[in-house]
């Protein structure tokens, strides 16, 4: 059986992600300050009872994406824009609805693309593989394919979600529509944000590193400390 799990690549690329942990953890930090700002400058909250209660009028019981009916402990919290550098989505109103764990993991692959292609936001993206534009190893479009394998009734489905969505984000537009306004400018100090923090994290670490190890203890092959062989 081939392998299909690379882990001399993952602990390679280990150093990195943790790099970029650091710097994405900035940018939710960051997103959700921004969501609470927002949401007192115009006076509407996702913890809002009316808010609940729009939610729940608009998609029942079910899954703001595949329409399926949601069981407990197989729910998310879903940010149609998502709370990253690329889609810079919101923790307000408008943006918040919840839908089957299934689809929330599957939409991560179109939150993070730094660059869309099907629709200019994730959600729409999300809802856009109805496998005529995509090349046959989309994922996302292999995972409608399995929700509803026939492709009329497929599409269908992908356009009503579209709509209901469009028409629940319309209830919101004045914050949606803020938000598009300061799209760019808040791009790019988030880009900024991403980099100083990438940075500092390696700047701070190799210091303390240099710190702990002192220069006569260091590695006299100049390589890496190893773990002694037990
Ligand atoms: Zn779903
Ligand atoms: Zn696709």
């Amino acid at each position: 059986m081939p392998l299909s799990f690379d882990t001399a690549a993952y602990l390679r690329t280990a150093t990195g992600r943790a790099k970029s942990d650091v710097a994405n953890k900035l940018v939710s930090m960051l997103l959700h300050h921004l969501s609470k700002e927002v949401s007192t400058l115009f006076g509407e909250s996702i913890t809002d009872t009316s808010y609940r209660s729009s939610v729940a009028t608009h998609f029942g019981n079910l899954c703001a994406y595949c329409s399926h009916s949601l069981d407990f402990d197989r729910v998310a919290v879903e940010h149609l824009d998502g709370m990253n550098r690329f889609r810079l989505g919101l923790h307000v109103p408008g943006n918040v609805v919840v839908a089957c764990k299934k689809c929330n993991g599957e939409k991560r692959r179109d939150d993070q693309q730094p660059t869309l292609v099907l629709a200019n936001t994730g959600w729409e993206s999300f809802l856009s593989h109805d496998s005529s534009r995509c090349g046959s190893g989309c994922k996302t479009c292999a995972y409608w394919m399995g929700v509803w394998p026939d492709i009329d009734q497929r599409r269908r489905a992908l356009q009503s979600a579209l709509t209901k969505l469009k028409g629940f984000r319309e209830g919101y537009h004045v914050a949606i529509n803020w938000m598009e306004q300061h799209r760019q400018s808040l791009s790019r100090s988030v880009e900024q944000l991403y980099r100083d923090g990438q940075s500092f994290a390696v700047m701070e670490i190799g210091k303390i590193v240099r710190e702990v190890i002192k220069p006569q203890e260091a590695n006299p092959a100049g390589g890496s400390l190893e773990c002694p062989v037990a």
